[in-house]
């Protein structure tokens, strides 16, 4: 069931949304009373800390669309003291301090620009210029940024950017950062494996990525006290233009010293903790360390729930250790990429050391009680943190929950099977749905008991139970909204922003269906930075195998505006690149502008072969052509996917 936005609009207005059950408000009470204010007020004076210009809620605009790529006006409902029912009381308070946005000062020669986007811009004082670390996630709000520190400042051109790490939302807006003001030649300084890491984690899987992002992000959600509130490390990605550059120096030493902008800055890598590619960088002038997205103000992820590959809580938990060792001594304040600095040795190590076991406690817990024989929705629930460690607010669950970081180690030592021979073959959960609804009743007897689980405050057992008879009978509109109540509940009560977002999401299209999202997942730039072999894997993981598994023959790429070519053969059903030259032995060379390209690896659109220059057996161009697989954008989540 697909509805445009326009259709969707007037849907909207009939608002679906429930209030709380008393139930939940039982819960969210609960969570209230024993919120320790001392440590809340403790947070609140840290997040206003240094407030050098109030840049009240920002409204960032690019030049060709009225739609902002940045409103944090739409969240000015969570500056009311009242918290609403409907929310978590933690997360709201945490919402709360995630506005206090502006510029900041952390040292004599620190700055940080927050809540222009979902992450700070640290600007540390050159000796010509600006030290800039990390950029955002799009050109406009990079820019915006800059336009805050020379409105306090005065304009002073940029003369070196530090990226910390893989993600996007740190190095989307590097061109925004070297579009304006800069000096020349400006050195930009990344970890390790950055470019690979950055181009690599979200292209090869980015369709489902993006699919599952919107869920994770709440990203078509409200933003009011029935809808999305935060993500305890900020409110979500801006929707700018993501911008990309290889013209980077990467750190390859794990511990180096270098002088950037005549300032002398330590840096070391944190390789695999929280990405792939990642490093601290301690100032000794202002014996100041940014440890990255290593530490924030929220338990982190160790599986970010759109999917990504399993981070390694143990590098993680080693790589803060190791900071401690470098610089602990000498230490009066951290920043971090995210949320607010800490100040004072004494609070800083402590932030370091109780970060740090978070996830080693996670890591370890989770091990013993794999050894004891328990499954993944065992762990999950058994891990329980002790109050030594979850008495910070720091440590609370906004982001990244214990339940599904240690379900995280779980998958990383020992995968998706638990040992149980029924589960290694299970039906399809069509198919064993269909037989469940039936040997329960049919779906008028499920139902209805269900409604009654409803009323007893049984709502993940009313989420399961309708969701056999969605699968068994995806149009039946009593179990889809049914569902949709007992998720909705579910996301008022949770403390985690992205477990809040998954479960209204999912409240919203049982109820309204999907709004059709815009089909692109790479950026142009982002394309036009990847190599040639990693564009045409994405061909390749498109290729409809089992019918290409006759065909074998070579085909040449060449596109002019990359000045590339490439031989590729198509082979036992699987399209692979072979190398850099023209192989003499294909059966057809096409010559095609990068876009082209481009458009052919990353979308839907029909080739139009009057852009493209065949040489060769015209024929077997077009047969590859077609067994090129859609992408489908906007795949059901909630209802089986369609074949
Ligand atoms: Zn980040």
């Amino acid at each position: 069931m697909n509805f445009n936005h326009n259709q969707n609009e007037e849907i909207r207005i009939k608002d679906l949304r429930k209030n709380a059950t008393y139930k939940t408000k039982l819960i969210n009470e609960e969570t209230y009373k024993k919120i320790n204010w001392d440590k809340v007020q403790n947070e609140n004076n840290l997040a206003k800390k240094g407030m050098l210009l109030n840049a009240n809620l920002p409204v960032i605009k690019s030049e060709d669309s009225l739609i902002p790529v940045w409103d944090l006006r739409s969240y000015d409902f969570l500056l009311n003291n009242v918290i609403p029912y409907t929310v978590n009381p933690k997360l709201w308070i945490q919402g709360n301090l995630n506005l206090n946005v502006g510029l900041f000062k952390v040292t004599d020669n620190i700055y940080q620009v927050r809540g222009f986007d979902l992450a700070n811009m640290t600007f540390v004082k050159g000796d010509s210029g600006w030290i800039v670390i990390d950029c955002l996630s799009s050109k406009e709000t990079a820019e915006a940024a800059i336009d805050l520190v020379n409105d306090y400042f005065g304009e002073i051109p940029v003369s070196a950017v530090i990226i910390t790490h893989s993600h996007e939302d740190h190095y989307g807006g590097i061109l925004g950062v070297l579009g304006s003001f800069t000096k020349k030649d400006v050195k930009i300084y990344a970890p390790k494996n950055f470019i690979h890491s950055a181009l690599e984690e979200n292209v090869n899987a980015g369709v489902a990525m993006s699919r599952r992002g919107i869920y994770m992000f709440g990203v078509e959600l409200p933003r009011d006290k029935k809808g999305q509130i935060d993500d305890g490390i900020g409110k979500r990605q801006s929707t700018g233009t993501v911008t990309f550059t290889q013209n980077l120096y990467e750190i390859n030493e794990q511990y180096a010293e270098i002088l950037v902008d005549g300032i002398k800055m330590e840096f070391q890598l944190a390789l695999d903790t929280e990405a792939p590619s990642e490093m601290f960088v301690y100032i000794p002038s202002e014996r100041s360390l940014c440890i990255a997205e290593d530490c924030n103000a929220t338990l982190h992820n160790l599986l970010t729930l759109r999917g990504a590959k399993v981070r390694d809580a143990i590098s993680w938990a080693k790589s803060l250790q190791n900071a401690i060792d470098l610089w602990g001594s000498k230490l009066t304040s951290v920043f971090g990429v995210h949320n607010w600095p800490r100040f004072g040795n004494k609070s800083c190590i402590e932030y370091l050391e109780k970060q740090r076991d978070l996830y080693q406690y996670i890591n370890d817990q989770t091990l013993r009680l794999i050894n004891k024989g328990h499954t993944i929705e065992e762990v999950g629930r058994m891990v329980k943190i002790p109050d030594s460690l979850s008495d910070e607010w720091y440590n609370s669950q906004f982001y990244g929950t214990v339940i599904h970081n240690a379900k995280a180690v779980y998958q990383r030592y020992l995968g998706w099977y638990n040992g149980n021979p029924v589960e290694l073959n299970k039906l399809l959960p069509e198919e064993s749905a269909k037989k469940y609804v039936e040997y329960m009743g049919g779906e008028d007897s499920v139902i209805e008991k269900a409604r009654r689980s409803f009323l007893d405050g049984e709502y993940q057992w009313v989420a399961e139970v309708t969701k056999q008879v969605i699968y068994a009978n995806p149009n039946n509109k009593d179990a889809k909204m049914l569902c949709a109540d007992a998720l909705e509940q579910l996301g008022y009560i949770a403390e985690s922003g992205p477990w809040r977002n998954e479960y209204l999401m999912g409240a919203q299209e049982l109820r309204y269906g999907i709004i059709p999202i815009k089909g692109e997942f790479i950026s142009y730039d982002v394309l036009n930075n990847l190599p040639i072999e990693d564009v045409i894997y994405l061909l390749s993981i498109r290729i409809e195998g089992y019918k290409a598994g006759d065909l074998d023959y070579k085909i040449n790429f060449i596109i002019p505006d990359r000045e590339e070519t490439a031989s590729t053969e198509v082979k036992r059903g699987i399209f692979r690149y072979l190398n850099d030259s023209l192989a003499e032995d294909a059966a057809v060379t096409v010559t095609m502008p990068k876009e082209v390209l481009y458009n052919l690896a990353t979308t839907n659109e029909k080739i139009d072969n009057s852009k493209i220059l065949v040489e060769g057996d015209i024929n077997k161009w077009n047969t590859f052509v077609s067994l090129i697989d859609r992408i489908n954008h906007n795949f059901n989540i909630m209802t089986p996917v369609s074949k």
